[in-house]
């Protein structure tokens, strides 16, 4: 067992404390959430959801139903928005389809089965199956991200190179494979990089990862 994921989740852990993701009022919120947020900031998906919530319309019925057109103004703060409400829409039929808005029927599918189905919706990549898969629905799946690959990589637990599944493997395999854990291990990883392990230049002096630095 490697031990450095857990060294980096408590020294992580022991600096932001619980962070408690995701922040939504929904699961439906969660999911939108998850599409919007593909390469964007979080306060851009904050604007968008904030004009969804206004005009009522996290409901995925009434995704389902309106124009394509008017959902991309509402979401235009999330950028990509002709983009992203093609794929709001897709996620919406699918919710409909599945589980008619009974978010349990989907809650008690295996991991297996419902990463498949929601790889299957169209514009639903492996990291937004995951989040909504941890965050929507509570299956101990961790999310690997951006954030994550540049974190392991400089501490010597991945390659450059390294794919998605093979981090996801590598987390799972060494440490807790809980809900809770992989939700503050995610989250906890997304505030290292932005507060400190930046793209160009890393501030590792002043990052409470710095004692675990060597590559082993
Ligand atoms: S800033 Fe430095 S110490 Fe912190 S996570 Fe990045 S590489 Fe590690």
């Amino acid at each position: 067992m490697n031990k450095k994921i857990s060294k980096i989740y408590n020294n992580a852990k022991k600096y932001f404390g619980n962070l408690g993701w995701w922040p939504a009022d929904s699961v439906f919120e969660i999911i939108i959430g998850a599409i919007l947020t593909q390469n964007t900031s979080w306060k851009n998906v904050e604007k968008a959801i904030a004009n969804l919530k206004e005009k009522r319309l996290i409901d995925p019925v009434k995704i389902c139903k309106m124009r394509l057109t008017e959902l991309s103004v509402v979401i235009r703060p999330a950028g990509c928005h002709n983009i992203k409400a093609k794929r709001l829409k897709e996620i919406s039929r699918f919710i409909v389809a599945e589980c008619a808005g009974v978010y349990s029927k989907l809650q008690k599918r295996s991991i297996g089965k419902l990463r498949g189905q929601l790889l299957n919706v169209s514009g639903v990549g492996p990291e937004t199956a995951d989040s909504i898969l941890l965050y929507a629905f509570g299956k101990p799946v961790f999310v690997v991200d951006a954030y994550t690959k540049r974190v392991f990589y400089r501490h010597g637990l991945i390659q450059e190179s390294a794919e998605y599944d093979e981090i996801q493997v590598l987390v799972h395999e060494n440490f807790p494979r809980d809900t809770k854990s992989l939700n503050q291990l995610h989250a906890l990883l997304v505030e290292i990089a932005k507060k400190f392990c930046k793209k160009n230049l890393p501030l590792c002096a002043e990052c409470p990862l710095k004692g675990l630095l060597v590559r082993n």
